[in-house]
């Protein structure tokens, strides 16, 4: 059985159907990416596949399971709870599957914050989330549209969204998100000049 068939089977027991659809596009939509923007094909893939295989854990049990692996969390992370699925994912992917490139294994943990100065693989694991085939929210085309443009563009129209949501609910907002949108607005308009 090849590594991606492994991890289907893995991911099958962990997720629920929906979430399991949810990975296979996701890791399509990166494939897709990663063929217009030249990036690796089978890490885009397998990191698409791969990057939510907390998020139907409890989110106590993900919380014990990043204590017991004694990651490190800020205070924000520690009270996020939205938030531990991605760095799960990450210790998951590292721990259990095998998984050792840091690229990757970034992809996944900061799929959910981005961060500034994302890598490649990075952008496009975050971006395939946001454009995978079964999202129909209000705007989804607009994204699909700006993904293939420019990533930095899809960032920002992405993260305008979630950052406003996030606000509007009177929640949190993690500096890596804020970190990602500034870095993207600035390339942005660097390439403007
Ligand atoms: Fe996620
Ligand atoms: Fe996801």
């Amino acid at each position: 059985m090849s590594k991606n068939e492994e991890f289907k089977s893995i991911l099958k027991e962990r997720l629920t159907e929906k979430r399991y659809i949810h990975s296979l596009n996701v890791a399509d939509s990166a494939v897709m990416l990663a063929e217009i923007y030249g990036a690796d094909k089978d890490k885009a893939y397998t990191a698409g596949l791969i990057h939510d295989s907390f998020k139907d854990t409890p989110a106590g049990l993900q919380l014990s399971y990043l204590l017991e692996n004694k990651v490190p969390l800020t205070d924000i992370e520690l009270n996020t709870a939205k938030l531990y699925h991605a760095i799960c994912g990450a210790v998951f992917a590292e721990k259990n599957l095998g998984i050792s490139d840091e690229d990757m294994l970034n992809a996944i943990r900061y799929h959910t914050t981005g961060r500034e100065n994302m890598s490649l693989l990075e952008k496009i694991i975050f971006i395939a989330d946001f454009i995978s085939a079964e999202r129909d929210y209000n705007g989804v085309e607009i994204m699909r549209e700006k993904a293939v443009r420019s990533l930095d563009e899809a960032i920002v129209e992405g993260l305008s969204f979630t950052i406003k949501d996030l606000i509007d609910a009177e929640r949190v907002v993690h500096p890596d998100t804020l970190g990602a949108y500034n870095d993207a607005l600035f390339k942005i308009q660097q390439e403007k000049k």
